[in-house]
């Protein structure tokens, strides 16, 4: 199948679920998750007319970066979870990270910004399902509290929104209770006005997934497999 055609019967999805709820299939984002994927892959789903990309490493995503750059109006987000030690290459190579998941990388990443006098659009990242495996801050923890509070001093980020990843169940059905969590843990922190930190983004849904948790009011999903075909072992 090419890209094109999976783009479409996508976007014909995307629609679908948002009209069940009432939304408008305007206000979803579809990011392409391009990791695993060579160049050629990406300029195609380009040309189909996609332009948010999702990577998860940034030591793949730098062999890669020269041969996509003059893709005019593509973004590449970082979505997997980022050592404090790899900060300065994620902000020279990526225009967002979408994988916020503790105080001490949120730091390095502001300071790294700075230096490169940038200014770094970022999701905190919650482990919903509270996995040991996955990375993210635990719901109603300490640790988000205390990204929330350092949030308005950290002058280089601009916190956008949440994300998440929750437990994989093969009937995507099993997903709704925690991307319903993260649509009520966006509420409640929306309630409290916190300075310095706009809830906008709620990324959630994949391949399997995307249509419940637009359902569940996603905006922005993050589809791979269901765009690009199965990716090759790693
Ligand atoms: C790989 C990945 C995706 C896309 O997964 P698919 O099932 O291939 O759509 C989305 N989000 C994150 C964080 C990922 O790592």
């Amino acid at each position: 199948m090419s890209i094109a055609r999976n783009l479409a019967y996508i976007n014909e999805r995307i629609a679908a679920a948002a009209k069940r709820v009432g939304r408008s299939p305007e206000e979803i984002t579809l990011m392409a998750v391009s990791k695993t994927h060579g160049p050629e892959r990406i300029r195609e789903a380009y040309a189909a007319g996609l332009r948010i990309f999702g990577e998860n490493r940034v030591q793949e995503y730098a062999r890669k970066h020269e041969a996509v750059v003059d893709l005019s109006g593509a973004e590449f987000h970082l979505i997997g979870h980022l050592q404090s030690n790899k900060t300065k290459g994620a902000v020279e190579l990526f225009a967002a990270v979408d994988s916020v998941d503790s105080l001490r990388l949120a730091d390095r990443l502001n300071q790294a910004a700075l230096r490169l006098n940038k200014r770094l659009p970022v999701l905190i990242e919650i482990n919903v399902g509270g996995e040991l495996q996955k990375s993210g801050v635990p719901p109603c923890s300490p640790e988000l509290e205390e990204i929330l509070q350092a949030a308005p001093a950290l002058d280089a980020l601009e916190f956008r929104g949440l994300m998440t990843v929750p437990p994989y169940t093969e009937d995507p059905e099993g997903a709704r209770p925690y991307f319903r969590m993260l649509r009520e843990i966006r509420h409640d922190l929306a309630a409290r006005k916190l300075p310095g930190i706009a809830l906008d983004v709620l990324s959630m849904g994949m391949s399997n997934d995307f249509e419940v948790a637009i359902e569940e009011g996603s905006n922005f999903v993050r589809v791979g497999t269901a765009i690009f075909g199965t990716r090759p072992l790693q």
